[in-house]
């Protein structure tokens, strides 16, 4: 399975109890009419988790912030179709071990199709060049 690309879930995701927030395992406050919540979400939270989540929540979330110019060479980019855009992790994921900072806004960029296509290309050979010379102990 190719796990390396979902974002991690933080420990009590799936154990906190009604009136707990999945992800930030606070208490979440009595609703307007006074009563205890039974909600598994604070908003903000909610919005925090589909931003990292839901891949087309963050594409247009990374949309907004590059106006689908290319970071790397600058080309206007259209939103959909062959002159399309990729959502590129600075940091590719599979160095991410794990760690949430780079599902964030801040490790995605907006790549032109072949700028994204030549960085994935020079990641991998990266890659194969660091396994070949590492030292064998
Ligand atoms: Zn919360
Ligand atoms: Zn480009």
């Amino acid at each position: 399975m190719d796990n390396h690309r979902t974002p991690p879930k933080p420990a009590w995701f799936d154990e906190v109890s009604e009136g707990t927030c999945r992800w930030c395992n606070e208490k979440i406050g009595p609703t307007r009419t006074g009563r205890a919540s039974k909600a598994h979400w604070h908003k903000e939270c909610y919005e925090e988790y589909e931003l990292l989540f839901h891949a087309s929540t963050t594409r247009q979330a990374v949309w907004k912030r590059d106006h689908g110019k290319c970071r790397s060479c600058g080309k206007q980019c259209d939103r959909k179709g062959a002159n399309g855009w990729d959502m590129d992790h600075i940091t590719p994921l599979i160095e991410a071990n794990g760690e949430m900072k780079y599902w964030t806004l801040e490790n995605l960029q907006t790549l032109c199709k072949p700028c994204h296509k030549a960085k994935t290309s020079a990641e991998a050979t990266q890659r194969a060049l660091a396994r070949k010379t590492k030292p064998l102990n």
